[in-house]
C-alpha cells in the first residue's frame, strides 16, 4: 500500500479537436512505459485508465497534471458538457497544464478552418487570450505538429522531479525551444556557402533557398534532440515547416517565397542587407567538395 508521501501524481490527458497525432507521436517515446508507471493515469483515451470519460466530464475530482491535446473550440462539448467548463474545472487545482502539440498551443491545423473561433489554450496566432486565461501561469506549451515525444518526456520528468521549468514568452520550455531547428542540421555547410538542394530527399544542399525550409526562423530542437533518436526532417531532405511556431500552418510549405531570387524571410536576427552582402561573397566561391554527390557510387565501384 502506498503511503501519502509516495502517492503517484495523477494525470488526465484530454482531447479537443484533434487528429490524435500527438498521442501517436508520444507513444514512440523511448522508455514510455517506465515514465507512465510513475503517474496514476486517471484518463487517457488510448491508455488503461482508472476513470472513464463519463467520470471525467462529470468533474467530480481533481488531478495534478492536465494534458490537453488538440485545438480549443469554444463550442465543442463532450458528453453534453462544454470543453471550456471541463478545462476550467481541472485547471483550477492542477499544478501543471500541458498543451501537447501546436493545436493545443496555438490553434494549429484546426485554427485554419475557423481562425476567429478556434485557438490554443492561451494563444492563437493573433495572441488572443484563450479560455483558461485565469490559470495562464500554469500552462506549458509543447508545440510541434506532432509533438516531439522526447520533449513531452523531458517536461514530464521535470515535473516529476519538481524542478523549475523556465519558459519563453510563448510558454514553451526554453531548454527545448531556445535553439533554432537549423542548429545541428547536417546541411549547415551548404547553407553557409549558399549551395541549394536540387531535389527533395537528397543528401546534398540546403533547402532554405528553394524548398521552403523554415528552420532558420523556427524555435525547436529537432536537430539537437533527434526524432526516434535517429534523424530529423532536414536530415532526410524534407524542409522544416516551422510547425512549432504560432503562425503554423502556412501556405506552400514546399517552396521558398522569394523576391528577385532572394528569400523573403530572413534567418532570425539577420538583417536583409547583411544577408545580401554575405550571400554575394559566398556565391563567388566555387567549392568542388560541395558540388555533386556526397557519395559517388560510380567512383566507388
Ligand atoms: S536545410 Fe534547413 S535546417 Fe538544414 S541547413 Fe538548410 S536551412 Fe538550415
Amino acid at each position: 500500500m502506498h503511503s501519502k508521501q509516495d502517492k503517484k501524481p495523477t494525470l488526465i490527458w484530454f482531447q479537443g479537436l484533434t487528429c490524435n497525432g500527438n498521442t501517436h507521436s508520444f507513444f514512440n517515446l523511448h522508455n514510455l512505459e517506465n515514465l507512465l508507471n510513475k503517474f496514476e493515469i486517471l484518463y487517457h483515451p488510448s491508455l488503461e485508465s482508472t476513470k472513464n470519460i463519463d467520470e471525467i466530464t462529470a468533474c467530480i475530482f481533481t488531478c495534478d497534471i492536465f494534458i490537453f491535446e488538440g485545438t480549443y473550440d469554444p463550442l465543442m462539448k463532450r458528453n453534453d458538457v462544454l470543453v471550456s467548463e471541463i478545462l476550467n474545472y481541472y485547471a483550477k487545482d492542477a499544478n501543471y497544464i500541458i498543451a501537447a502539440g501546436t493545436c493545443a498551443s496555438f490553434g494549429g491545423m484546426f485554427k485554419a478552418s475557423a481562425p476567429e473561433r478556434n485557438s490554443g489554450l492561451i494563444f492563437n496566432e493573433a495572441d488572443h487570450e484563450g479560455p483558461i486565461i485565469k490559470y495562464k501561469h500554469k500552462v506549458i506549451n509543447i508545440s510541434g505538429c506532432p509533438i516531439h515525444p522526447e520533449w513531452l518526456g523531458y517536461t514530464l520528468n521535470m515535473v516529476l522531479s519538481k524542478k523549475e521549468l523556465e519558459v519563453d514568452k510563448l510558454h514553451r520550455p526554453i531548454e527545448l525551444f531556445s535553439n533554432l531547428s537549423h542548429h545541428g542540421c547536417t546541411r549547415n555547410e551548404y547553407f553557409e556557402w549558399k549551395v541549394d538542394s536540387d531535389n527533395f530527399g537528397e543528401k546534398e544542399g540546403c533547402l532554405y533557398y528553394k524548398q521552403g525550409c523554415r528552420a532558420p526562423m523556427t524555435h525547436a530542437s529537432c536537430n539537437k534532440i533527434l526524432w526516434n533518436e535517429v534523424s530529423s526532417k532536414t536530415r532526410v531532405g524534407t524542409p522544416c515547416f516551422g510547425c512549432t511556431e504560432a503562425d503554423f500552418p502556412r501556405q506552400s510549405l514546399y517552396s521558398t517565397k522569394t523576391n528577385m531570387s532572394i528569400p523573403q524571410d530572413m534567418p532570425i536576427g539577420v538583417p536583409k542587407r547583411s544577408y545580401l552582402t554575405l550571400a554575394g561573397i559566398a556565391k563567388t566561391f566555387s567549392i568542388k567538395r560541395l558540388e555533386g554527390k556526397l557519395i559517388d557510387y560510380k567512383k566507388t565501384h
